[in-house]
């Protein structure tokens, strides 16, 4: 697979040449690590089906109409370089086979949006802006001390579809920055500076990577059949009440539907209230689904476009369930080893929705998550690693290694409250 070449640096790192897109990737140790698990938040967007009416424009004017459209095709974009991302990071055939049909959908996806967008106003009000389509760099490798990738390996152009092809790597300099944007104080859902992906490991195919030596219940779902559910309709009906007032999101965007008792509930939204007496955050819709978008693993996912926060009733309607599965997770570097309570989940998506990708997509904050010492399969996403370090150092600064001391910094700086 990795077409003979082959090279060595001095610290050991082996990397070699695709096959498939003709970049250099790390190979071995760091393969795994680009397993790309992260089961408990992809932020999977879902926009809406061929055919269906162009979302609201809820704006009067035409100004702001377009504005609104141009914030979701510049999502949509973010969606087609997290997937180009996803493409580089991942160094075995069917991951990378997996990771492009990603690739295509998300491609897919922005320009249906933009011929639907056009075919709606009668006009062309949208086009498709292929800088914006492009990421730039290779992975970063798993280790603190490796060199640079071989960045400057140019592309082999690819036989399906032409439009995946992984952009040419640019020079480095200035290439990442794409103006990151000061971040107010406080959530903004529909600024579209919102991170909404992040998950997008598997778009809701499930965790893409099989790495034999993990068990089969890491990915898999556990066995919900083994948890009992207790009933407690009363803790529910006052959750969310609690839910309405303590966090100011309105009785008519919570719903619960599913939820059978509140062992989990009640836990993370003790923690999202801290969260937001700390950082004034807003959070978002709260919608309760068995399955979040086809995704049997995902526990949690947070879906800015509809400014909606999913939770998954099987997760949620077992304390144990929930906690064995993210025990299971830390134990196996899936996720931080700190990861193993509901409170680091609300911790985890509530960071997401703080830290806008602008943040992440300069050369900074790619300098930062190379160098970082926090290793689990879910730091091989730069979205993740940020989240996570927001999560561990919230939950215990001295849990936080210098790494995460400085990525949080740098949040800081950015304007984001941790
Ligand atoms: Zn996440």
């Amino acid at each position: 697979m990795w077409d003979g070449e082959v090279q060595e640096y001095p610290d050991g790192t082996l990397w070699g040449k695709s096959n498939y897109c003709g970049k250099w990737f790390p190979l071995l140790s760091s393969a795994i690590e680009h397993g790309l698990f992260h089961p408990n938040c992809r932020h999977s967007i879902n926009f809406w089906k061929d055919g269906d009416p162009i979302p609201e424009s809820i704006d009067n004017t035409d100004s702001e109409r377009r504005y609104k459209l141009e914030q979701k095709q510049r999502a949509l974009e973010r969606e087609v370089r997290r997937a180009k991302r996803k493409v580089e990071g991942f160094s075995d055939p069917e991951n990378i086979r997996k990771a492009k049909a990603e690739l295509r959908a998300a491609q897919k996806k922005l320009r249906d949006f933009i011929d639907q967008t056009n075919a709606a106003e009668g006009k062309v009000i949208l086009k498709r802006d292929k800088n914006k389509e492009k990421i730039y760099g290779a992975p970063s490798p798993p280790v603190q001390s490796a060199p640079a990738p071989p960045v400057d390996v140019p592309d082999t152009p690819k036989v399906t579809p032409a439009e995946v092809t992984p952009d040419a790597p640019q020079a480095l300099p200035d290439a990442y920055r794409d103006t990151p944007v000061p971040k107010r104080e406080g959530l903004i859902m529909s600024s579209g500076d919102v991170h909404e992906s992040s998950i997008d490991k598997s778009g809701g195919s499930g965790i893409i990577s099989t790495d034999r030596n993990m068990s089969a219940s890491i990915q898999n779902p556990p066995d919900f059949s083994k948890y009992p559910v207790t009933d407690d309709p009363d803790s529910v009906k006052a959750i969310k009440t609690t839910i309405s007032e303590s966090l100011g999101i309105a009785e008519q965007d919570i719903d619960l539907n599913g939820i059978r008792n509140t062992e989990v509930l009640e836990p993370f939204v003790k923690r999202l209230q801290k969260i937001q007496a700390d950082t004034g955050m807003k959070f978002p819709k709260i919608k309760t689904t068995e399955v979040i978008a086809g995704d049997e693993l995902c526990i949690a996912s947070y879906q800015p476009i509809e400014h909606t926060f999913y939770i998954s009733s099987r997760y949620f309607n077992s304390k144990d369930a929930l906690t064995d599965t993210l025990k299971n997770w830390a134990e196996n570097d899936i996720l931080p080893k700190q990861a193993k309570s509901i409170a680091y989940l609300a911790e985890h998506e509530s960071a997401h929705m703080r830290i806008p990708d602008s943040l992440l997509e300069t050369k900074e904050a790619m300098k930062l998550w190379k160098k970082r010492k926090l290793v689990n399969k879910n730091d091989a996403d730069i979205y993740e690693y940020f989240a996570d370090a927001t999560a561990i150092y919230r939950m215990n600064p001295n849990d936080a290694d210098s790494g995460i001391v400085k990525a949080v910094e740098y949040l800081r700086k950015g304007g984001v409250t941790v």
